[in-house]
């Protein structure tokens, strides 16, 4: 399953989120939530179309897709030299697909800050340091190889010299790898590199319940939002301990208690939706009457690439899809009505499966 990291400095409200998220999924409908260790969850992804096709179809078994998200506590200044427990929580990094980087925005005399202060922007440049420290001394190794190996005029080798020169000049500037412009040669050297501000991220402003209302617009959030927006990244406003509440709550009493909120929904849903559209992953369905099922794939993977995320066979013995998009499956009731109305279409090897289609796979065992 794709990865997303719960980064940010101590006493933030990362254990809080977290433990909000393993609390909301372990009530989910139908989906045992698991906890592979303490600090990993696998979250089922919320999806109102799911819900929808449920209700025409009513299957046996509904069958939500999942994210997995790892809290990745201790991060402190230093840690890219080793301080508390740096090395092993920058390995922890290394292993996600993305990073939700969570930022205290909310006061409370009563929680330490760790530097005595609530300052997302100094927060956000204290940890994404360390991340850029790291980097630095992954560029420079791969530097020194380059440097060695371009003497024999191996053009790559030419091309990471130069490379790496210029990132760590820029890093060094406080730019994450992320940001810098790479031809398609540079990016393949800097895939290699798998540099810890490559990896795609959003940010989480852990907020007081007071501060929900203002959302963006609230003067400490604004803050991070002015920091971050030239880098595109998305803030996602959230109050940790709310959605702990919420999400300890009876599933039959959670609508009225976020109404009450002044919530639209529970904030763990857009933040799991935000982390899953930062992967750039879709979803698709198969809409069985034994199982309803959502699940994952990269944007532009075609049919058969699709298929082997349920079964490798599927994809081996692939001879076409049948396809057809969630709101006409809706209004037609079932995959035979489809049929029947000419709506299911027959896609072959080719087909780049879109956000929302319900499949049918057909192949050869
Ligand atoms: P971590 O070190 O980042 O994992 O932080 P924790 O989740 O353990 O939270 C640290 C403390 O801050 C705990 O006592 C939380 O109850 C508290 N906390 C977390 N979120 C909020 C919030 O939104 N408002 C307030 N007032 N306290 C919070």
């Amino acid at each position: 399953a794709l990865s997303v990291g719960i980064v940010g400095l101590p006493n933030v409200g990362k254990s809080t989120l977290f433990n909000a998220l393993s609390d909301a999924g372990a009530e989910a409908a139908n989906y045992a939530f698991c906890t592979i260790e303490p600090n990993h969850g696998i979250v089922p992804v919320p999806d109102p179309r799911l819900d929808a096709l449920v209700k025409v179809i009513v299957p046996k078994s509904i069958v939500p897709t999942t994210i997995e998200f790892v809290d990745i506590a201790g991060l402190v200044a230093g840690a890219s030299k080793g301080e508390g427990l740096g090395n092993q929580f920058l390995a922890h990094i290394r292993s996600v697909d993305a990073i939700a980087h969570v930022v205290r925005c909310f006061e409370d005399d009563n929680i330490q800050h760790v530097a005595n202060k609530v300052s997302p922007t100094d927060d956000l440049e204290t940890i994404d340091t360390e991340l850029i420290l790291r980097d630095i001394q992954s560029l420079e190794k791969r530097l020194e190889r380059a440097r060695k190996q371009a003497k024999s005029g191996d053009k790559t080798e030419k091309l990471a010299l130069e490379l790496c020169t210029r990132a760590i000049d820029e890093l060094n500037e406080g730019k994450p790898a992320r940001a810098l412009e790479l031809s398609t040669d540079e990016a393949a050297i800097m895939r290699e590199l798998d540099l810890l501000t490559s990896k795609p991220v959003f940010y989480v402003a852990n907020v007081g319940e007071d501060q929900l209302a203002a959302g963006l617009d609230d003067p400490i959030v604004a803050r991070l939002v002015e920091r971050v927006s030239e880098s595109g990244a998305e803030v996602v406003v959230i109050s940790a301990n709310l959605e702990a509440e919420i999400a300890a709550l009876e599933p039959e009493d959670r609508a009225e208690f976020i109404a009450e909120a002044g919530l639209d929904e529970p904030g763990l849903d857009r933040l799991i939706r935000t982390a899953y559209a930062l992967l750039d992953l879709i979803t698709y369905f198969t809409a069985g009457e034994k199982e309803c099922r959502a699940w994952t794939i990269k944007r532009g993977t075609k049919a058969p690439q699709a298929a082997a995320v349920i079964h490798t066979d599927f994809e081996r013995g692939f001879i076409k899809a049948e396809v057809i998009g969630w709101r006409t499956l809706i209004e037609l009731g079932s995959e035979a009505a489809a049929k029947a109305a000419g709506k299911l279409r027959i896609e072959g090897k080719e087909y780049v499966v879109e956000d929302g289609d319900v499949m049918h796979f057909r192949f050869n065992v």
